[in-house]
Formats: C-alpha cells, sequence, structure tokens
C-alpha cells in the first residue's frame, strides 16, 4: 500500500512515499481503508526526530475512512465509516485503528471533514472539560485561536459551556474567523499585548482558564491574565519551551493550577475513554452544525511535504488534510 515515511537527510529530513505490506491488525483493531488523513504538529516534530516517544515509521496519527475488516467487533462491521487516533500509520492507503476509539463518522459530514477531527477535538475536549475542568460561563482565554485547536476549542467552550471566550491570534482574517466561530474576544498579539486587552475584557479579574500553546514566550503575560484560582493548560511550545528567568511567586500568590499534557504519548486506554465520551457528547452537536470541523486546505497525499512546509508557514486557519482516495 502506499504510506508516507521520513527520509533522513544531511540538510534535514524529508517525507517520502513508499510501498509498504498493509499493516497487520492486533486482537482489537479495525482495518481502515484511509480517504483522508490529516497533519499535525506532531507529524512535524515526528519528521525532525524531535518527540521522545516510541513512533511508527508511517507517519500520521488520525484517520477517517471505511472499515474494510472488522475482526469480529461487536460495535463495527465492515463498510462502516469511522474516524479517530490511530498509533501512527495514518498517512497510509490503510490503517489500523483500535476499535474502542475507532468514532462513527456522523451523516452529515464527509471524510475530509471527518479526517479534520479526531486529533484537535480530542486534545480541545480533554484538556477544557478533563484537566482544565471549564465550567458554566467561565472564561477561558485561547491563543493561537485559528489554529486546528483553537478553532475545536472555541466552539467546545461556546457550544458546551456558554464560556466567555476570548482569542489571541496573528492577523485580522484569522480573529474574523475565530468570531464566526463564537469568539467574544478577539486579540491581535502583534499588535497589542494581550495581557492588558485580558485585563480590559475581564474588569482586571483575569481569566479562569487559559490554553496555552506557546510556552515561555507567553509566560508572564499568561500569568497576568490568569485570575486567582484559574486553571492553566500547556498543551504547546510554539513560543519555546525553556524560560530563563520566572518568577514563581504569582503562581503560588494566585493559587493557580497549572498543569501540561500531550495526548499521542496517553494510553490506548485514555483514548479510547477519551473518544467515547466525545462521541458520546459532542455527535449531535456535529450532526446539526453547531460544531463544525473546519479544513483549510486539502493536499494529495503525494504532496505531504508540501502539506507540512504550508503548517509551518502559520498561514492555515483550521485543519490541513490528506487526501488518500479522491
Ligand atoms: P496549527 O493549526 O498549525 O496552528 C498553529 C498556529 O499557532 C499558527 O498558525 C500561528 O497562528 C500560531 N503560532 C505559531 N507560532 C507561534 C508563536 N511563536 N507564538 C504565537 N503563536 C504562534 O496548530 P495545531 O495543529 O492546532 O496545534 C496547535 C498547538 O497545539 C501546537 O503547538 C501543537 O503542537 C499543540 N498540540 C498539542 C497537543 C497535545 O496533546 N498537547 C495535541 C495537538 C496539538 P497565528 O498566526 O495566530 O500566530
Amino acid at each position: 500500500m502506499k504510506s508516507v515515511i521520513v527520509k533522513q537527510k544531511e540538510d534535514g529530513n524529508i517525507l517520502a512515499t513508499t510501498d509498504n505490506p498493509a499493516p497487520e491488525m492486533g486482537p482489537e483493531d479495525l482495518l481502515v481503508k484511509v480517504h483522508h488523513a490529516a497533519v499535525n504538529r506532531t507529524d512535524i516534530l515526528n519528521k525532525k526526530g524531535k518527540v521522545n516517544y516510541a513512533v511508527n515509521p508511517i507517519l500520521g496519527v488520525e484517520a477517517a475512512g471505511t472499515v474494510v475488516d472488522a475482526n469480529g467487533s461487536r460495535s463495527f462491521s465492515e463498510g462502516d465509516r469511522v474516524m479517530g487516533l490511530v498509533n501512527g500509520g495514518g498517512y497510509a492507503e490503510y490503517a489500523v485503528m483500535p476499535a474502542d476509539r475507532a468514532m462513527p463518522i456522523p451523516q452529515s459530514l464527509s471524510f475530509a471533514e471527518a479526517a479534520a477531527i479526531p486529533e484537535v477535538f480530542l486534545t480541545a475536549y480533554q484538556t477544557l472539560f478533563w484537566i482544565a475542568e471549564l465550567k458554566y460561563q467561565e472564561t477561558v482565554l485561547i491563543h493561537a485561536g485559528a489554529s486546528g485547536v483553537g478553532t475545536a476549542a472555541i466552539q467546545l467552550a461556546k457550544q458546551l459551556r456558554d464560556a466567555q471566550v476570548i482569542v489571541t491570534a496573528g492577523s485580522e482574517e484569522k480573529l474574523q474567523f475565530c468570531r464566526e466561530l463564537g469568539a467574544d474576544v478577539l486579540i491581535n498579539y502583534k499588535e497589542q499585548s494581550f495581557a492588558d486587552a485580558v485585563q480590559e475584557a475581564t474588569n482586571a479579574q483575569g481569566v479562569d482558564v487559559i490554553l496555552d500553546f506557546v510556552g515561555a514566550r507567553y509566560w508572564d503575560k499568561n500569568l497576568a491574565s490568569i485570575k486567582e484560582g484559574g486553571r492553566w493548560v500547556l498543551i504547546g511550545v510554539l513560543g519555546g519551551s525553556e524560560l530563563s528567568s520566572a518568577d514563581l511567586m504569582p503562581l503560588m500568590s494566585k493559587y493557580v493550577q497549572l498543569t501540561g499534557t500531550l495526548l499521542t504519548p496517553r494510553s490506548d486506554a485514555y483514548k479510547a475513554e477519551l473518544s467515547k465520551e466525545f462521541t458520546r457528547v459532542v455527535t449531535n452537536e456535529l450532526e446539526r452544525g453547531s460544531i463544525r470541523p473546519v479544513i483549510d486546505r486539502i493536499f494529495p497525499i503525494d504532496e505531504a511535504n508540501e502539506a507540512h512546509e504550508y503548517m509551518e508557514t502559520n498561514s492555515n486557519i483550521g485543519k490541513i488534510i490528506l487526501e488518500v482516495i479522491s
């Protein structure tokens, strides 16, 4: 089958399309004919050899397609449309997907739309609701609001908790898109200090929850933006992972809970539980379109390198999809 692997090169690794045997199923797996996969930052880190957990040689942590071997599953049959997280191997014609984390694709969605869901929506869901425990009508600051995870988080926070959603992004176009998804307060971090804007928007109270993709570069401003007793979840380090100096006093004096999480290296059981709860809670919203996957561009799988390069330009609003079957 056609699949995309990393080819090591001295001047920087690239992706290469190769012919591999179809993956072998474990006893609890489905074999899925992949229609669409999607690009994630973790794939780019993987390509660059920057992840410190075991990875599948075939890239891709999510896929949407048709079950071609249900392997005796009581929940799925051959021909069912499924989407979900895979343990690598999404950028390929066939992928194995543990049956207990496969999610039925809502009827109203295409395969491409479905491929835009698992990684970013499950990340946003677990971060907002399991880790930060966002409550009804609380205030949440979502950085990189137009990113894949950001566009998912805005909708989940708004639709499921009626939260006051404050977003940061780097352009007016991105901010206006966030508004369409339900964001209440828009901050262009390139034009103003987001910490000042948050103070203004919250009557100097700060926010209950911060979804932080940026890390080191935003440390001081995040501390200034969080409310007493606030929950701050670090899920990315786009602005660096090392602090040259940090004053820990405000963390204590504001009773802040600072947590970090990564979805990809989480256990199979964790991913299964998360996928099941997401399916139970969000499927109806996806069916009626009150929550929707956001696609920026679709690349043929043979152009996976171009898709990665495009993500690294920070131009996308929502997801970048790879088309395996047109
Ligand atoms: P994405 O769609 O590629 O969007 C990322 C956006 O972040 C960029 O378009 C850019 O938008 C902004 N950005 C980039 N560098 C920045 C910087 N130095 N400072 C401020 N903003 C910056 O990304 P994604 O796939 O949604 O992922 C978003 C983040 O979540 C990544 O860090 C990713 O690694 C992380 N993530 C974590 C988990 C987890 O389990 N912890 C899971 C999935 C993703 P602007 O134009 O607005 O700057």
